[in-house]
């Protein structure tokens, strides 16, 4: 645990913090099977861009999954050693692909992107001036997380043009 590090933190406590960062730890590590098992499953037209996008989400995931982990440690907590404890921890749940269309997936996806943006700008408000390394890190994990849900929605809106497109020229 980092003393002088952590002395730093100011009108906040550090064990609120580490259980917000472990609630956090859990989505991201749903959400790296999340888009893992989406971009196996997937069907349909244009599938090969969704399994792109979907493939370097989970990529994405995981390292959020590595940031978040090292600042708990950092601030004298430990990560979820259990994967059951995803599941009671979690802010954003898991969204099980029932439908493996392209349509379907994406749109479970944006779903847990949307949730993940405000869990982590809860986050950002809740350390902001407080604890600025926590800030920082949740600062540039929801950039992600906002740059996430925008390439899922510009990709699931092309395809839906592109199947209207076709609707109307049958
Ligand atoms: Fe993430
Ligand atoms: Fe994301
Ligand atoms: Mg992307």
């Amino acid at each position: 645990m980092a003393r002088r590090g952590n002395s730093i933190i100011k009108g906040i406590e550090i064990n609120e913090i580490i259980t917000m960062l472990n609630k956090a730890y859990a989505d991201e590590w749903l959400a790296y099977y999340q888009y893992f098992i989406e971009a196996k499953v997937i069907k349909g037209i244009m599938k090969d861009a969704a399994i792109a996008e979907l493939t370097q989400h989970a990529t994405d995931e995981l390292r959020h999954a590595n940031m978040v982990a090292d600042r708990i440690l950092q601030l004298g907590g430990t990560p979820l050693l259990n994967p059951k404890d995803w599941f009671t921890h979690t802010n954003c749940g898991y969204e099980e692909p029932k439908d493996f269309d392209v349509v379907s997936i994406l749109e479970d996806s944006i779903k847990g992107e949307q949730c993940a943006i405000s869990a982590y700008s809860n986050l950002a408000e809740m350390t902001r001036d407080k604890d600025i390394v926590t800030y920082d890190i949740v600062s540039e994990i929801l950039a992600d997380e906002v740059e996430h849900e925008e390439d899922l929605q510009a990709l699931h809106d092309d395809i839906t043009d592109f199947i209207q497109d076709i609707k109307k020229k049958i």
